[in-house]
């Protein structure tokens, strides 16, 4: 399940070097080439997914579970105050790269890099009344 026009499916599979983290199985971390932040790293599956609608369940699953021990590795080699896990999905919600991944940011205090800071509206009874309803249709 490997897309041959996607960069990141040559990557993740070694066709295109990398500054790689951590490799296993199912996937390869590395640095990302423009980095929010120092250290921030990529979760990628060597299987071809485009996004979390496309990805499977147990894929998805795992590459949570390689969050968690990669940052609680990498928090004490980059001695970050923080880390923000961030992961788009289609180009209105940023996604550049149609190759699901998972991105770790470390966040140090005063970074200003401006993630997870939107602002922030008031949820109104008309938008919460028609989701609910939609939701359970
Ligand atoms: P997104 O906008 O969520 O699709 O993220 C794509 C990310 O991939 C961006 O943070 C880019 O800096 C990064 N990126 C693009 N090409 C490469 C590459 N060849 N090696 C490493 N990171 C890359
Ligand atoms: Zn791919």
């Amino acid at each position: 399940m490997k897309d041959e026009n996607c960069i990141f499916c040559k990557i993740a599979n070694g066709e295109i070097p990398s500054a790689t983290l951590y490799e296993d199985e199912e996937f390869r971390v590395i640095l990302d080439l423009g980095p929010a932040t120092r250290g921030h790293a990529l979760i990628l599956p060597k299987n071809h997914f485009s996004d979390l609608y496309d990805i499977d369940e147990e894929t998805a699953a795992k590459a949570m579970v390689l969050a968690k021990k990669m940052i609680t590795k990498l928090k004490d080699v980059l001695g970050c105050d923080g880390y923000n896990i961030v992961q788009n999905n289609g180009a209105a919600a940023g996604q550049t790269v149609f190759h699901f991944h998972m991105h770790l940011i470390p966040r140090y205090e005063g970074d200003g890099a401006g993630i997870a800071s939107w602002k922030q509206g008031e949820l109104s009874e008309k938008d919460k009344e028609e989701i609910l309803k939609k939701l359970k249709d």
